[in-house]
């Protein structure tokens, strides 16, 4: 199968292949005629799948075939992302591939100047990628109206929920013309995305490229049991032993981050960060420079970290787990991209035992674990499974205290697995967006 085999146009085929797209992914050759017959879309698809031209390549040519020349203030196709960094992204690509084309693309999110977004919208904007706390601003701004819109993405649907973002989608919702196509993509399918796509879409097609909520087979993943005081240790310990080059590290907190990279620049190590604390400023010039390979570490919390796109990166370490289980499905989407190889290493402490059985039961899989010497730890991680089970041992009797004996290490070998108690597994806070806006008619 080829693109052009798919129906796209000349200048849109000349795009492609300047970007070196030879053959479309699964998702593209799914979606890419869905989206072109005017069909709402609903699509399990991860980063790294090529869900971004699945949606916007389709977009961008019926935008070109069909409907009038935006007016002013106006937007002919709406793509809303979780973060900035993603709507960048996401933007990039559109640019790419609408450079034959006699449309226009513009980014908008928060973070930054208001003004300078209104002055571009006065002409009107073919596609906007937007994310939704901006989008509402400028719209109660009257610097945007949304009368002209054709096509609305959804883009990372389950991340703005995640994020918190339902009620602003309600809101947007609520602007939006009930005649429009919808496309909705999404890592993952959670009772509250499918309540979402219920409400936006209208009997829309289902792509699943991937089998559910399973991670990327292209990634080989484990897991290093580690006290939690020793992670940093182990970091620099494996980073050194397996001479990483380029490695892209997932702490949990601003502080961790910030904690981390203080620890590794101390140590000479070419190490930053980013997270949502730091002025976008900031955050692009360090992800630019890892992408330039000028930073060799680059430590990051979930948010931050959102829609970065680095060809070939090798290695995705999650130094901390995440507290929400698809978190790992999106941050090891970081490697093994475009059918390459990545490696995705997990430092495990025993407080993360819930965390790890969560992410073991989301991907289906029991994650393998290598014990590194001279870091086994102290508080074993008890044992997890596929199945959401926490293996805990029964408590083995204490060895009666001896004067002068053991030391650290050895009074913590006592105290044996079933002792740790484990965190209780953190839910993330989901809001359901309620529209009550009455049905709405297909285009
Ligand atoms: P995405 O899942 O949209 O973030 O895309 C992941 C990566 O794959 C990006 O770097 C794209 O440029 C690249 N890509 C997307 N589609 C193709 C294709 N058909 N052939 C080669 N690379 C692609």
């Amino acid at each position: 199968m080829t693109f052009a085999t798919l129906g796209l146009i000349e200048p849109l085929l000349r795009a492609l292949e300047a970007l070196g797209y030879q053959t479309p992914t699964p998702v593209q050759a799914q979606a890419i005629p869905a989206v072109l017959a005017g069909r709402d879309l609903m699509a399990a698809a991860q980063t790294g799948t090529g869900k971004t031209a699945g949606f916007a390549v389709p977009l961008l040519q019926l935008l070109t075939m069909e409907g009038p020349k935006v007016t002013a203030n106006s937007v002919r196709a709406l793509i809303l992302c979780p973060t900035r960094e993603l709507a960048e992204q996401v933007h990039a690509s559109v640019a790419q591939y609408a450079e034959h084309l006699p449309l226009t693309t513009y980014a908008v999110y928060g973070g930054v100047s208001i003004n300078p977004q209104m002055m571009k919208l006065r002409k009107g904007v073919d596609v906007l990628v937007a994310t939704p706390g901006r989008l509402i601003d400028l719209f109660r701004q009257n610097a945007l109206k949304l009368n002209q819109l054709q096509t609305l993405v959804l883009d990372e649907a389950d991340r703005m929920l995640d994020l918190g973002f339902s009620e602003e989608l309600a809101n947007i919702y609520r602007m939006l013309p009930k005649k429009r196509q919808t496309l909705l993509f999404s890592a993952t399918f959670s009772d509250d995305i499918r309540l979402l796509a219920g409400q936006m879409l209208i009997d829309p097609l289902s792509i699943e490229v991937s089998p559910r909520n399973v991670a990327a087979n292209t990634v080989k993943q484990w897991v290093v049991p580690v006290d939690k005081k020793r992670k940093a240790e182990l970091f620099v310990h494996l980073m050194r032993k397996g001479k990483w080059k380029q490695v892209l590290v997932f702490a949990k907190t601003r502080n961790g981050v910030d904690a981390l990279v203080d620890k590794l620049q101390g140590l000479g190590i070419n190490a930053d960060g980013i997270h949502g604390d730091k002025p976008q400023a900031t955050r692009q010039r360090a992800l630019d420079r890892f992408k330039a390979s000028e930073v060799q570490i680059l430590v990051a919390t979930d948010v931050a970290a959102r829609g970065l796109d680095i060809e070939d990166l090798p290695m995705v370490v999650n130094f901390d787990l995440p507290i929400v289980a698809e978190d790992y499905i999106h941050r090891i989407g970081r490697t093994g991209r475009a059918g390459n190889t990545g490696e995705a290493i997990s430092l495990v402490c025993a407080d993360e035992v819930n965390m790890l059985s969560a992410i073991e039961m989301l991907t289906r899989q029991t994650l393998a674990r290598k014990m590194e010497q001279d870091f086994e730890p102290e508080h074993r991680v008890p044992d997890t499974d596929a199945s959401g089970q926490v293996v805990k041992k029964p408590k083995k009797p204490k060895k009666p205290k001896t004067s002068g004996g053991g030391g650290k290490r050895n009074l913590g070998k006592w105290v044996e697995s079933g002792e740790v108690a484990a965190e209780p597994s953190i839910k993330p806070v989901r809001k359901v967006p309620v529209f009550n806006t009455g049905p709405r008619k297909k285009k």
